[in-house]
């Protein structure tokens, strides 16, 4: 497809970097519509090349197979951050990158992100960029005890991250943290947590799914709930800094955005992810249209399906062993189960995800 023919029309192929499940369920809804998915992942099997019409088994800098995979696709799109962004700049020879990559290189540098959110006047926690344990020292300084040190670059799930207390020694969290590239975030005493994600088309056109509500442990998603339990007026300023993130963004494709609900009933945003979203899950079975389409329809450049929510929904997330409750959850009348077909469950492992659908409560 050339740029400029920017509706991909059904038969087409999508390639998808990327071979997790947010890639399967990407391809389950392509395949709905009428399109072929073309997955590029390392690893064999891969829970999206399972479920897809052809893969593509190779590393994400080999570039004959990058130029193989651009030369069979007609739009490419990716399902996670941690992906090198000069084998897009490649891709981006043959093929139209959708969400463009350039929001790959914000949203997978932490410092880079929070600057990005901060220029447009939306607030996240305080926070300093680290690269030694003397800086962690001075930021530690600036900003108090207790905070969070991350990873720059990396980081997902919770991983590469270490809280410094009072009586923490900064030195063993910089070890401990692998004495990487850093960012050092004061500690957001949060309400909760909620999350928007946005869908937005090449032309500009935006949808918000209804904002909701996250329950992490260990800091990994363990459930969401939708609709979030929030302040009036709070749900659409979470909304709307989401649809002026994409807009900055000037993307096509989704945005998630995670933020903290302070104690003062403030907004902060704390991470974004320009793809499909674990705390969107629950659209799926909840909503007229699942993040999943609204993500296909976005890179295709098919107008968006509506949003609305027709059922509340707790999604909770199926992690290492807890995938072997399955039997139970699918005699369950209102649970729908997900599984994502990997074999291994390793303890904290994304193995599938289940939905309790209730009736729809409020607007
Ligand atoms: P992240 O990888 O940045 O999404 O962090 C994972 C989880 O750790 C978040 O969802 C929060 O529950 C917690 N967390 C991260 N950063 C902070 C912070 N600055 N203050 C308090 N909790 C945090």
């Amino acid at each position: 497809m050339r740029d400029d023919a920017r509706t991909l029309p059904p038969g087409g192929t999508i390639g998808i970097v990327g071979g997790g499940q947010l890639g399967r369920m990407a391809a389950l809804a392509a395949a709905a519509m009428g399109y072929r998915c073309h997955i590029f992942c390392p690893d064999e099997d891969s829970p999206a090349a399972q479920v897809s019409a052809a893969a593509t088994v190779a590393p994400y800098d080999d570039l004959d197979a990058l130029d193989r995979f651009g030369a069979s696709v007609d739009v490419v799109t990716y399902e996670f951050e941690n992906l090198p962004t000069s084998s897009f700049a490649r891709l981006e020879t043959a093929a139209p990158v959708r969400p463009h990559w350039r929001c790959l290189e914000a949203t997978q540098h932490r410092v880079a992100e929070k600057d990005f959110v901060n220029g447009l006047g939306i607030g996240t926690a305080p926070y300093r960029r680290v690269t030694s344990a003397a800086e962690l020292d001075r930021a530690l300084g600036d900003l108090g005890r207790p905070a969070v040190l991350k990873t720059a670059r990396m980081g997902y799930d919770g991983k590469g991250q270490v809280t410094i207390g009072p009586g923490d020694d900064p030195a063993g969290a910089w070890t401990a943290m692998g004495g990487a590239e850093g960012v050092l975030e004061g500690f957001v005493d949060f309400q909760r947590e909620i999350s928007a994600i946005v869908a937005r088309t090449v032309d500009g056109d935006a949808a918000c799914f209804d904002v909701v509500e996250n329950v992490h442990r260990g800091r990994v998603l363990a459930r969401t709930r939708a609709p979030a339990r929030l302040a009036p007026g709070l749900a659409d300023e979470a909304r709307s800094i989401a649809e002026r993130l994409a807009a900055a963004f000037d993307m096509a494709g989704l945005l998630a955005v995670e933020m903290f609900v302070t104690r003062e009933g403030g907004l902060l945003v704390n991470e974004l992810a320009a793809r499909p979203h674990n705390s969107g899950h629950w659209t799926i079975d909840a909503c007229r249209t699942s993040q999943f389409e609204q993500f296909v329809r976005a890179v295709a450049g098919l107008p968006l399906g509506d949003p609305g929510r027709h059922s509340d929904a707790v999604m909770t997330n199926l992690l290492g062993d807890a995938a072997g409750d399955w039997p139970g959850v699918a005699r369950e009348p209102n649970a729908k189960l997900h599984l994502y077909g990997k074999a291994d469950a390793r303890p904290g492992r994304k193995m599938g995800h289940v939905t309790r659908l209730f009736p729809k409560t409020g607007g």
